[in-house]
């Protein structure tokens, strides 16, 4: 590493596992899913699909007749600026952020509804991004890390200063204190709340934060299974190579045209058609495939192989969804990622015993704004289907948690500023998915990514984070913090500073 920043890595899992924390309390809600988030280095990137999109202007900077309280303190350009870098680093550099909003009103001819719907690609690299690695590079060159340490709570002076972290062993629960001249927080969209809730903030304090305020998630799952008037192929929609020569491969969703937002009350959410071989409902098998994506850390139990075999179709269209094997087909599914505008009733706050309560439900204008839009989705495509059933009663955590840290103008709307730094701090900051306060209709890990390069660049100082466009010569990676101002700094995990 050049010279710079020493960074110490704190993360409280020490391989990758779920993290199903015991301090949590989820109540009033019917949306739950059992398993949402990881631990370990990387967090929950140890499972996620890597599945790469960028959330639209209209997301960022509001639009004109939805935007009040959803804009963002930054103008699209920021973000796009730093997405750039984040699509290099995530993809090991086999995309462009041209190629990621890219939208085409038609994919090889299958023109869904062109002037309601239009077509938005997530992109699945050939090499998923791996922080692990990343990480395990860097350990030598700059970064320390202490895994199997949980941080406790961040201790901010009375000029503002946030000065050192109280963390305790998770086996023994022994104490110890890393001091620090930057904090940043990167403990998840639910991790970092609780860590903010949890710290003497000095001055911020007073400021009374909207901190686990709002929270957001994207409820996702299969909405409805429809019959098509006849055999189609739908190759071209989902997860397969564009074309030979390239390595990724890229999946379509069907969003509201901007224009047409109106018809879902200004929630963008999307919907993917996948191939499926039946008209039978996948309740059930939500359960099981949460089981199965948390495999990794768990290992499978004899009721879940028993299950398998009672839901052997649905894993059948599930392993057809990610191979690409059968694509002419007379079913389909639809799966839907749905957005939630400032739920007021959504939140996670201390349960007065040392532990925290979390709210997390759809509200009625959500639900109503969903119901709407699948209603214009099938009544636009009546051609294409001969019989629709929908399902009720499906939807689950999209494993988005945020919010809770949201973004703001000031401290009245937000915990942290547009450089992501928490108001009424001069040097702590939030690098996760809780400080979207608006996540559109889109998977937020690379948003998050391009958010952390932006928290870099905000301390270490304009221009020095393009540095990680370029592969490093040499095995040592080039870092990311590097400037000529020593400073310890911690993150709690998530997806800290990139390297490659
Ligand atoms: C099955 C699955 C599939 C997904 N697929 C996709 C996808 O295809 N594309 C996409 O963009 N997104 C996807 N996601 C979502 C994506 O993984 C998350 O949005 C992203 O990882 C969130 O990053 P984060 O930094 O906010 O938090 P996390 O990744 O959750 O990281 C938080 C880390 O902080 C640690 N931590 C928490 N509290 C403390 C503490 N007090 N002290 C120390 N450490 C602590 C945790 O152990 C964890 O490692 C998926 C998620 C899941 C679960």
């Amino acid at each position: 590493m050049r010279r710079g920043f020493a960074v110490t890595l704190i993360e409280e899992g020490t391989s990758p596992a779920p993290l199903q924390p015991s301090d949590e309390r989820w109540e009033g809600n019917d949306l739950q899913a059992v398993f949402t988030r990881g631990r370990g280095i990387g967090g929950s990137a140890n499972f996620w699909h890597g599945g790469l999109i960028t959330l639209d202007r209209s997301d960022v900077e509001g639009s004109a007749s939805f935007g009040t309280g959803t804009k963002w303190p930054m103008a699209y350009a920021d973000l796009s600026r730093h997405y750039e870098a984040a699509t290099a680093l995530m993809s090991g550099g086999e995309l462009d952020l041209r190629q990621l909003e890219d939208t085409p009103s038609s994919v090889e001819g299958l023109a869904l509804a062109p002037d309601l719907f239009r077509f938005k690609p997530l992109f699945f690299p050939a090499t998923p991004y791996s922080p692990a690695s990343a990480i395990e590079r860097a350990i030598g060159h700059g970064l320390t890390l202490r895994s199997g340490w949980r941080a406790r709570r961040v201790r901010v002076g009375a000029n503002g200063v946030a000065t050192d972290v109280v963390i305790a062993h998770a086996g023994t629960g022994a104490e110890d204190v890393v001091q620090a001249d930057a904090v940043i927080l990167a403990a998840g969209g639910i991790g970092s709340p609780k860590l903010l809730l949890q710290s003497d903030l000095g001055p911020a304090a007073d400021l009374r934060l909207p901190i686990g305020q709002r929270l957001i998630d994207h409820p996702t799952g299969f909405v409805f299974k429809a019959r098509l008037r006849r055999r189609m192929d739908l190759r071209a929609l989902f997860g397969v190579r564009p074309s030979p020569g390239l390595r990724y491969r890229r999946r379509y969703g069907a969003t509201l045209a901007p224009s047409r937002l109106a018809e879902a009350d200004g929630r963008n959410h999307v919907l993917y058609l996948r191939p499926a071989f039946s008209l039978r409902s996948p309740a059930g098998y939500a359960a099981l495939k949460q089981r199965l994506v948390a495999y990794k850390g768990t290992g499978l139990k004899a009721a879940d192989l028993v299950r398998l075999v009672a839901h052997a179709d649905m894993l059948a269209e599930a392993a057809n969804f990610k191979f690409g094997l059968v694509t002419n087909v007379r079913y389909v599914a639809g799966f839907v990622f749905a957005e939630q505008l400032d739920p007021e009733a959504n939140a996670i706050e201390p349960d007065g015993r040392g532990g925290f309560r979390v709210r997390w439900s759809i509200s009625k204008p959500d639900a109503d704004s969903l119901r709407r839009f699948l209603g214009c989705f099938t009544e636009a495509h009546a051609q294409l289907f001969d019989r629709v059933v929908t399902f009720d009663g499906l939807l689950g955590s999209g494993a988005h948690h945020s919010g809770g840290c949201r973004m703001g103008h000031s401290h009245a709307d937000g915990v942290v500023d547009g450089g992501l730094r928490v108001f009424g701090t001069t040097n702590l900051y939030v690098a996760d998915g809780s400080v979207l306060g608006t996540s559109g209709y889109a998977n937020t890990g690379l948003t998050i990514a391009a958010l952390a390069l932006r928290c870099v660049e905000a301390i270490a100082g304009a221009g020095s984070v393009s540095d990680v466009r370029a592969p490093s010569p040499a095995p040592v990676p080039s870092f990311p913090l590097a400037t000529a101002r020593p400073v310890a700094s911690m993150t709690a995990g998530g997806q800290p500073e990139q390297t490659r």
